[in-house]
């Protein structure tokens, strides 16, 4: 049985930002000094960091209170995870599937399953990650992943990679065909015999993080794994999905908020010719139009927080956020790598850092081309995203 879909209206302000600057100062006080040590092992510890994010409360944002979280609304949640972004990537990405598939699971999960699984999410004692993507076929529907009922159980086969947070999850939301066309979603315990885990090589940015290849070699779970309704694994997907691009978007928003601020820094310290660089108008140019990017990225994730947070559902936007975060972030790490010239370029720097990490924006949740598809795809069917002025005048 699925429950109702709702969405969080979050939890005062007064308790929220106590709890935001509790993490904000865990961030950058014990976070930022593993940075290197992360680079450098290209390996997140996690038994020095899942204490530290249970500790500040950064495991359980978005699992409902009543499951033991702290049940953040979508515009309490996002500064968090931009947060993140600005220290280490493979540390923003750790906490953002966490976060973001605790989420998917306290929306389209059964309440078995939410009362299994949640409040331990919520201290990091269990983890559910997201096992869409498989080596052999494409991106969403395109699955050669099958599930076969058999008796009270259903039989699972198939193969899945760049799973991220595999090392670390107790669950995984496995999307498999339940009919040649039908998709539907399970949640699989890492335990379950047939289910193997296997690591792939290390990423260019974000280190640290496993993304592996799980295999699941006639997996037998009940009935009672189905997440939502059996044959509407797409939707419930999309469903997902739709928010986590939202999540990736303000993940983007981070590291360019980062590499502005240390580029301003570097723009006043960077003496040439005499004259600080900053003096410079072809300096002045690549600042300002950093900050338009953040400034833009900041309304449009506002607006879509703003109208998620209202119950609405926001397909479009959503991609829309996902795609220009992800033009935004290469934008402003490109120039910020120009404006630190030479030194930039070394890992002397953070901003060689952000420039590898923004990267995986790219990807994560879909490609650009996915992004245009649905954007474009729900125009044509005569979707009309809301007009955030006529929204703001009517609060
Ligand atoms: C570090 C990392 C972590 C990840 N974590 C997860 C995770 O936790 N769970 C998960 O399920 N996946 C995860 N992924 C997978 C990620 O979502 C995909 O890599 C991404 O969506 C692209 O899919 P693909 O790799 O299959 O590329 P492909 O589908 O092979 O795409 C290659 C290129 O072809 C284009 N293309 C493909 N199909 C079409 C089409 N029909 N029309 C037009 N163009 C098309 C794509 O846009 C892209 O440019 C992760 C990936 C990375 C790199």
């Amino acid at each position: 049985m699925t429950a109702t879909l709702t969405h969080s209206v979050g939890i005062p302000d007064s308790e929220y930002r106590a709890l935001r600057d509790r993490i904000f100062e865990a961030i950058w006080s014990e976070l930022d000094p593993l940075e290197q040590q992360i680079e450098d092992a290209e390996q997140v510890p996690h038994d020095i960091v899942m204490p530290i994010l249970d500790r500040i409360g950064a495991l359980g944002l978005l699992v409902p209170r009543e499951y033991g979280g702290s049940g953040l609304s979508i515009a309490q949640y996002l500064p968090i995870i931009a947060e993140f972004a600005k220290v280490q990537g493979g540390l923003r990405v750790i906490v953002h599937v966490h976060n973001s598939f605790a989420h998917a699971l306290s929306e389209i999960g059964s309440d078995r399953q939410k009362a299994d699984v949640l409040p331990s999410t919520a201290t990091g004692r269990n983890s559910v990650a997201f096992a869409l993507t498989e080596p052999g076929f494409g991106t969403g529907a395109d699955l050669g992943s099958t599930a076969v009922r058999e008796g009270g159980d259903y039989i699972l086969n198939g193969e899945k990679w760049l799973i991220t947070n595999s090392d670390i999850a107790s669950h995984f939301i496995v999307f498999a065909k339940t009919t040649a066309t039908d998709v539907s979603a399970f949640l699989v315990p890492r335990e379950t015999d047939g289910l193997s885990i296997a690591a792939l090589p290390e990423t260019m940015g974000c280190k640290g993080t496993e993304h592996g290849r799980v295999t699941l070699d006639s997996v037998r779970v009940p009935a009672t794994a189905l997440v939502g309704v059996e044959g509407q694994g797409n939707e419930h997907l999309e469903r997902a999905l739709e928010i986590s691009r939202v999540f990736i978007a303000a993940s983007s928003l981070g590291t360019s908020e980062r590499a502005l601020e240390l580029s301003i820094a570097h723009a006043k310290s960077r003496v040439t010719f005499g004259k600080p660089i900053g003096t410079r108008q072809a300096i002045q140019r690549y600042l300002a139009e950093m900050a338009t990017d953040v400034y833009a990225l900041r309304g449009i994730l506002a607006d879509a927080a703003q109208k998620w947070d209202a119950g609405e559902r926001i397909p479009a936007e959503a991609s829309m956020c996902k795609l220009f975060g992800l033009e935004a972030v290469g934008r402003v790490t490109d120039r910020a790598l120009l404006i630190h010239g030479g030194i930039g370029y070394t890992r002397a720097h953070p901003i060689e850092r952000l420039y590898r990490d923004a990267r995986l924006n790219w990807l994560e949740e879909g490609t650009p081309t996915i992004q245009y598809l649905v954007t474009a795809g729900r125009l044509l069917d005569g979707y009309a995203f809301s007009d955030a002025f006529e929204t703001s005048r009517t609060n």
